[in-house]
């Protein structure tokens, strides 16, 4: 860079080096183009081939609860019960490094040589075109810079304002422009080539473009209140959705802290089986009993949700309590016990039969 300025602050402003200047000064969008339209096909490829990212967020939690069962983390699920957000979001950048590491040579490298590749056809016929345009209206570089630039606006954030101060007034041969583009191009995609890798991909790409974004955006949209209860997820797909929230499997409320008032005994309780029992709770927020049946007459996050009787059996998250009673009983400083004893048939579950039962919810 600095050579081709001191060959032009000496004066001589030849078509050469101002071809040399237009080059350097397109290495940064060109590169930033590149990594964005490979970064966008990707986030496509991932949302046709990625299992756990080509469908739906239920689609998706389902994946987080067999991950999580894989795994038998306890702080990990305590971080998908607490902070699901933020728990979809990680598991998504996971699964997408993981996509991308797996991938790099055989799709994610492809697309980068197929978007330098068009992108260079494209500054090609720009060049050649402006060149024409000089010709037929008998224009100087100006006119040449001024066509060229536009042509590119679309794709590469390049404007004129990016050459301004680059004199051009006495350049000899405008025509030659094309040619000194032709032969600085491919040594400019090369030095790009060289550069991409697996570390620099995500790092080098704009933020709002990276395909982990791209999807958390694609799949994060919706709505995330908790059931007041259990703190299932509500399975709306739009965000601030007028009605009732609502979801499918509801938990042992003991996961989320609850316990039978008077004792320290969490509670084995099940939201969609509580609300058609005789019994009352007392709402975290006040001192007064409400009857589980009408559950609703709790008010406040409690009325917002439509929770349906049901007396079905829900392996997953029985298992859940089971396989981690002792660190469930750890975290809330309280235990399983008296009305809150786990019933023997509940330990029958094995994992396997825990993990294919979420799939009919789906
Ligand atoms: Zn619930
Ligand atoms: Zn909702």
């Amino acid at each position: 860079m600095s050579d081709i300025f001191q060959k032009y602050c000496h004066g001589a402003t030849s078509a050469a080096i101002l071809g040399e200047i237009i080059c350097e000064k397109l290495k940064e969008p060109i590169e930033q183009s590149v990594y964005k339209n490979t970064a966008r096909d990707l986030t496509d490829e991932i949302r046709s081939n990625c299992e756990s990212l080509n469908g739906s967020r239920s689609n998706l939690e389902q994946h987080i609860l067999k991950t999580l069962a894989e795994e038998e983390d306890f702080d990990k699920y305590m971080d998908y019960i607490e902070t699901p957000r933020d728990h979809f979001k990680s598991f998504i950048r996971d699964e997408v490094s993981h996509y991308i590491t797996d991938q790099f040579s055989v799709s994610v490298l492809p697309k980068m040589e197929e978007n330098i590749k068009l992108l260079q056809q494209k500054i090609m016929k720009a060049a050649h075109e402006s060149t024409e345009r000089v010709q037929v209206k008998r224009g100087d570089a100006g006119l040449w810079l001024k066509s060229f630039t536009q042509q590119l606006s679309d794709e590469l954030i390049f404007s004129e304002k990016d050459l301004s101060g680059v004199k051009h007034d006495d350049v000899d041969d405008v025509n030659l422009l094309e040619d000194v583009i032709r032969k600085e191009l491919p040594v400019i995609m090369s030095d790009i080539r060289s550069r991409f890798n697996t570390e620099t991909f995500p790092v080098k790409l704009d933020f709002k473009f990276r395909p982990d974004e791209l999807l958390i955006d694609h799949l994060c949209q919706c709505c995330w209140v908790q059931c007041p209860f259990c703190k299932a997820i509500c399975t709306n797909t739009i965000k601030n959705h007028d009605g009732d929230h609502s979801v499918a499997i509801h938990r042992n409320i003991g996961l989320n802290g609850w316990f039978y008032r008077k004792t320290t005994n969490l509670s084995i309780n099940i939201c969609t089986s509580s609300v058609a029992s005789d019994g009352n709770f007392y709402p975290s927020h006040s001192d007064d009993k409400v009857p589980w049946r009408e559950y609703r007459r709790a008010g406040g996050v409690y009325a917002d949700w439509s929770i349906t009787p049901d007396l079905s059996e829900l392996p997953y998250w029985k298992w859940f309590v089971c396989r981690f009673q002792k660190d469930l009983e750890e975290y809330y400083k309280k235990t399983f016990d008296g009305h809150g004893k786990i019933p023997d048939n509940w330990r029958t579950y094995s994992k396997h039969e825990a993990v294919e039962t979420l799939e009919k919810y789906i």
